[in-house]
């Protein structure tokens, strides 16, 4: 299709929401896509863009948060479990955010057949006997981690490759953006777009025009270390917010130690006494995170993974009671006409894991309604 013939499309949010979303829309080769946001992979970490901060293991139906996942979640990670999959086993630079990794989980109570981790490869119950003191039930499976700015600038390259652009811009209602687009961001004159796709996570709750009331924060303190000797992903939900506890390597040998659930909170920074716990929890479920020449002469403590500290953070993870949104809504523009707005947020702690089922059931919406 010729360039001019394309429908221009405002994708909101540069999360990894926005970004698979604007990819999968781009490559449909029907429209041209602008992203519209106020934080993108390239900034410096912040609170206010939850996609840097993920531990970002595929893990579908076990990091959502309860109350938060719906139909829509559980087939959109369905369907990105083997887009990840592919992306990780091909030659190109998008395997270069992926590590294939052993995983183990510790549980209560065994999982019902029925859960999609009973499909994961090499997936195992660990017997009775393998399993540490006071652990009721434990599994062990193949799985994915993914380093989040490897794969967001990957995702930002693929949609440059493909002819999509950025703007960057702070919207305060959706009116704003369906009467001038992503253009009087940019200090352009303005350009209604065909369609609006809204992927602005936590920021659903506060944009005008959507406002809703049914999207909030889960708080997520992590702590980066650099251990490229530990090779295991080891994770324990924890009977609380405080003791969810994750060890996740990356590919790059550093690895991410989570970190906490707790809903509701909106606290930007490091707690120092939480990132002293959340070193406590993940020494004691995974000892191998210690150097091991110090494993190999004494019992390691705390003050041993200290020096091993690249970064402490906060990530809001964009819950929304009654799960992800993935939804077509028509706007009225100053002229009376109908413009689509596909909404595509409230992935709470499963970004990752849905990104690419969601952005399809997106497109799929949005070609519906040019369809009508
Ligand atoms: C500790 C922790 C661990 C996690 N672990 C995992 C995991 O293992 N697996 C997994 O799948 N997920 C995990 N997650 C969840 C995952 O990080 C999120 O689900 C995902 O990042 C949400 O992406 P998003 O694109 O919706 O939001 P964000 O990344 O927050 O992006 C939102 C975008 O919208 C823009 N925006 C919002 N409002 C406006 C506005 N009004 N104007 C302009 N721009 C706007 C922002 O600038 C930003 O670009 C974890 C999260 C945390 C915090």
């Amino acid at each position: 299709m010729a360039n001019s013939d394309r429908k221009s499309i405002v994708v909101l949010g540069a999360g990894v929401v926005g970004l698979t979303t604007a990819v999968s829309l781009q490559e449909q080769g029907n429209y041209n896509v602008t992203v519209l946001a106020d934080a993108f992979p390239s900034d410096p970490k912040s609170v206010k863009y939850t996609s840097h901060w993920a531990g970002a293991i595929l893990l579908n139906g076990m990091s959502g948060i309860d109350g938060t996942r719906n139909q829509l979640m559980i087939d959109a990670e369905k369907a990105s479990l083997e887009v990840h999959m592919k992306l990780a086993a091909s030659e190109g630079e998008a395997s270069r955010a992926y590590l294939r990794i052993p995983a183990i989980m510790y549980l209560d109570t065994p999982l019902p057949s029925t859960n999609p981790l009973c499909q994961f490869p090499d997936f195992k119950i660990i017997p009775q006997e393998d399993l540490p003191p006071n652990t009721a039930h434990g599994i062990s499976f193949t799985t994915l981690t993914i380093d989040p700015p490897l794969h967001l600038n990957y995702l930002v390259q693929r949609l440059s490759a493909a002819g999509g652009s950025l703007v960057r811009g702070s919207a305060m209602h959706i009116n704003a953006i369906l009467e001038g687009g992503a253009a009087i961001f940019a200090g352009r004159p303005p350009q209604a777009p065909a369609a609006i796709v809204n992927c602005s996570g936590l920021g659903a709750r506060t944009l005008g025009g959507v406002e809703d009331g049914a999207v909030f924060p889960v708080r997520g303190q992590t702590v980066r270390i650099h251990a490229p000797w530990t090779r295991q992903l080891i994770m324990n939900p924890g009977p609380n917010p405080e003791e969810h506890t994750g060890v996740f390597p990356r590919a790059s040998g550093d690895v991410y130690l989570v970190g906490t659930k707790h809903e509701d909170d909106w606290y930007p920074a490091p707690r120092p006494e939480l990132t002293r716990k959340i070193l406590e929890l993940t020494l004691a479920l995974c000892p191998e995170i210690a150097p091991p020449e110090v494993r190999a002469v004494r019992k390691p403590v705390v003050e041993d993974i200290l020096p091993l500290i690249l970064e402490e953070g906060v990530g809001l993870r964009p819950a929304r009671k009654g799960g992800v949104r993935i939804q077509l809504e028509w706007l009225t523009a100053k002229d009376g006409g109908k413009v689509p707005l596909v909404h595509n947020y409230g992935h709470a702690g499963s970004g990752y894991e849905g990104s690419w089922g969601s952005a399809d059931e997106a497109v799929k919406l949005l070609g519906s309604a040019f369809a009508q």
